[in-house]
């Protein structure tokens, strides 16, 4: 039996954002062998639908209300993007330069489309029937992917698809859609850890493979500009017009919506969280919507800031 890395054990690694600032991982260190030892025999090993067993789905959820609106919402949101996010990384495994990336790359791809299946596989365990499915998430989250998720396959598509661009593929995932997404994930975690068990522990199995696409994203774009100095302006200009891109789309309308209903909600369940505190020192039903988003950017600043300055592109930083 070989032993799970401390990063991949369910109740040893640490919160995504804390990973994700700290650890060093390359993808050489990620091979295909550490996949296989590691998430399905180490992260997922035990768990159904994507969570521990145990861990129970109370009845409110399972009737209309605000809580089961703002899962659902959150949900099939993030069941599209993972989607969309698979679909793209098979461009990155096709020009990936050699064999570490490549096997990286693939597991990665993987990853993610479990995401998108046991987000999808949480709104079934919720009572949403099979037939529904897609309809479901077409309807509560459709117009959303359309404004956001779309704008951001139109922008990387040409260049990681069309024109093979493994490096810019990389930064596009690694800094501008896993690094800006990352603390929403850990707030999300946090967030439903005593109101819906089970999808903490989803975005707990989600955020321990995150920490792995985040170190190693990182460390690819790091040993490429050491190799390629010369491409570094032409990556700060990536990021630059990525963040530019991300500042005209309505992101924090679909955030919003989602922290109002959870927001209603907590104060109908507010008894069961009275002591819980989501982050140091604060109380979860002493938050409001407007504290939780703030929290959540200052969590991406800082670990955008620390990533950054790791990968040698300290000039991104505002
Ligand atoms: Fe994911
Ligand atoms: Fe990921």
């Amino acid at each position: 039996m070989t032993t799970i890395s401390r990063e991949a054990d369910w109740a040893e690694a640490p919160s995504l954002i804390e990973g994700a600032s700290r650890l060093e991982l390359s993808a050489r260190d990620c091979d295909l062998d550490y996949w296989f030892d590691n998430v399905p025999r180490g992260t997922l090993s035990g768990l159904v639908h994507g969570h521990s067993a145990d861990a129970r789905i109370p009845e409110y959820m399972l009737r209309p209300g605000p809580l089961r609106d703002a899962i659902i919402n959150e949900f099939a949101f993030r069941s599209i993007a993972e989607e969309k996010a698979t679909r793209a990384i098979t461009y990155i495994v096709a020009s990936a330069p050699d064999i570490y990336t490549m096997e990286f790359f693939a597991t990665q791809l993987i990853d993610e489309a479990r995401h998108s299946r046991v987000f999808r596989g949480h709104l079934l365990e919720l009572g949403i029937k099979e037939a529904d499915l897609f309809d479901t998430i077409e309807r509560i989250s459709g117009d959303d992917s359309r404004a956001i998720l779309v704008p951001l396959e139109d922008f990387a598509l040409p260049m990681i698809r069309d024109q093979r661009d493994f490096i810019a593929g990389v930064v596009i995932l690694t800094i501008l859609v896993e690094g800006v997404l990352a603390p929403a994930a850990e707030l999300s975690e946090r967030k439903w850890r005593h109101l819906d068990p089970a999808a903490a522990g989803i975005e707990r199995g989600a955020n321990i493979d995150e920490i792995r696409h985040l170190t190693v994203g990182s460390d690819v774009v790091r040993r490429y500009l050491v190799d390629h100095p010369g491409e570094k302006q032409r990556v700060l200009d990536l990021i630059t017009r990525g963040r530019a891109l991300w500042a005209q789309l309505p992101t924090t309308d679909v955030i919003v919506k989602r922290e109002l209903y959870f927001q209603e909600g907590l104060e109908q369940q507010a008894d069961l969280v009275r002591d819980y505190l989501v982050w140091p020192g604060k109380r979860l039903i002493d938050t409001t919507p407007e504290e939780r988003l703030m929290a959540a950017n200052t969590w991406s600043n800082e670990m955008q800031n620390s990533r950054l300055q790791y990968m040698g592109l300290a000039e991104a930083i505002p």
